[in-house]
C-alpha cells in the first residue's frame, strides 16, 4: 500500500509506533528468561513490572500486550456497570478505542471538551460531577492524558485537577502512554508526574520502542482487579518475557534519547515554516501541518510516509535520525506551493 517501510531510504512519520525494535533489543528478547506469567513464572516479566513500579513510584504494575486494553483494563477496574467516568474529548480512551469502556464495560463516559492546551476545564469537570440521583449514572473517575496530542501537561495543573478529584471522591487514572516525552521535555521525572493518581498506563510501543507492551500502574488492591479484567479481555499472555525483554531494554536505553526526537521535530517544523507552510507545535515528538491538497500523496511518492488529512500529523522517533528529516524536508521543499 504504500511501499517497503524496511527500505532504509523510507522516512516514516506517520507514527511513532512504526518504530522496529533493534538488534540489540531483539538481542536481549532472544536472550530472556522465560516461563508461564499466568502463573507469575516469568521472570523477565516480573523483573520489568518491579522496576517500572519502582521507577513511577506505584506498589505494582502489570503488563499488557496494548495501551488499548491495559485503559480498559483500568476503566473495568474503577468502574461498574452504570458508572461514569470524565475525560476529555479528544483523550485516547474516549475517542480511539472504539468506546470499549462502553462496549465492554458498560461505562458510561462523559466527555468533556479539551482546550487547545490539552487540558480540560476544571470547573467543567466540577460541573459534570453527578448528584447521587437515580436518574444518573455514578461519576466514579477522572481520567486524564499526559502527552496529549504531542502537548506535555505540566504537574501544576495535575496537581489541580488530583485536589478536584478527592474533593469530590473520584478515582483518577493517567493514560500516560507517552508519559516519559512529557518527562524529558519538562525536565522532570515520570514519577513526578505520575504522583497522586490512582492508576497509570505508559506505553512500551510509542516513543521507546519496544515491539508490544504496555504497563498499568497502581497499588495492589487496584492491580488485582486488573489482573481480573486483563483475563476477561484475553491479554493474559504466557511466555511474555520476551515482549518484557523489550520493555526492560526500552526503560534503559530508550528514555533519555526522547530529547533527540523532539529536536527532530522542531527541526521538521522549522522547516516546513520556512517552506510557508502553517505549523502547529512541537511541545514533544508531533508537528501539525495544515496541509494543501495533493500534499500528502506527494510526500508518499517521495518516500515520505504520512497519514493524509487537512491537519497532517508528522512524528519524530528513534528510526527516524537528522539525514531522515533532510529528507523529508528536501520533498516538503520540492512540492510547489500556491500563493495563498
Ligand atoms: C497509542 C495510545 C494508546 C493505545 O495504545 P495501543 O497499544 O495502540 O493500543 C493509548 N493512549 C494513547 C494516548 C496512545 O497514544
Amino acid at each position: 500500500m504504500i511501499g517497503d517501510t524496511t527500505k532504509g531510504t523510507v522516512v516514516d512519520l506517520r507514527s511513532d509506533t512504526v518504530t522496529r525494535p533493534s538488534a540489540a533489543m531483539r538481542q536481549a528478547m532472544a536472550q530472556a528468561q522465560v516461563g508461564d506469567d499466568v502463573f507469575g513464572d516469568d521472570p523477565t516479566v516480573n523483573r520489568l513490572q518491579a522496576k517500572i513500579a519502582e521507577m513511577l513510584g506505584f506498589e505494582r504494575a502489570l503488563l499488557f500486550p496494548s495501551g488499548t486494553q491495559s485503559n480498559l483494563a483500568a476503566l473495568m477496574s474503577h468502574c461498574g456497570r452504570g458508572d461514569e467516568y470524565l475525560v476529555g474529548q479528544e483523550a485516547h480512551t474516549y475517542r480511539f478505542e472504539a468506546g470499549g469502556g462502553a462496549v465492554l464495560g458498560s461505562i458510561q463516559p462523559q466527555p468533556i471538551a479539551n482546550r487547545p492546551d490539552g487540558t480540560i476545564d476544571l470547573a467543567m469537570v466540577e460541573a459534570a460531577i453527578k448528584p447521587d440521583d437515580p436518574h444518573f449514572a455514578r461519576t466514579r473517575l477522572l481520567a486524564l492524558e499526559n502527552t496529549i496530542g504531542g502537548k506535555e501537561i505540566p504537574r501544576s495543573y495535575l496537581e489541580q485537577a488530583l485536589l478536584l478529584a478527592k474533593k469530590k471522591n473520584l478515582s483518577t487514572h493517567l493514560d500516560g502512554a507517552r508519559i516519559f516525552n512529557a518527562a524529558v521535555k519538562l525536565g522532570v521525572s515520570a514519577k513526578e508526574l505520575c504522583r497522586g493518581f490512582d492508576s497509570v498506563s505508559v506505553c512500551l510501543s510509542k516513543g521507546l520502542g519496544a515491539p508490544a507492551g504496555t504497563v498499568l500502574l497502581g497499588n495492589a488492591d487496584f492491580i488485582k482487579l486488573a489482573v481480573r479484567a486483563r483475563k476477561i479481555l484475553g491479554g493474559a499472555m504466557r511466555q511474555a518475557g520476551i515482549i518484557a525483554a523489550a520493555g526492560l531494554y526500552a526503560l534503559e536505553n530508550n528514555v533519555e534519547r526522547l530529547a533527540q526526537d523532539h529536536a527532530n521535530a522542531e527541526r521538521l517544523a522549522k522547516g516546513l515554516r520556512e517552506a510557508g507552510y502553517e505549523v502547529e507545535g512541537p511541545q514533544t515528538n508531533m508537528v501539525f501541518v495544515k496541509a494543501p491538497p495533493g500534499f500528502a500523496d506527494h510526500l508518499v511518492n517521495n518516500e515520505i510516509l504520512v497519514l493524509a488529512g487537512p491537519r497532517m500529523r508528522l512524528v519524530a522517533h528513534l528510526d527516524v535520525d537528522s539525514a531522515g528529516i533532510d529528507r523529508a524536508l528536501a520533498a516538503v521543499r520540492s512540492f510547489a506551493l500556491s500563493p495563498a
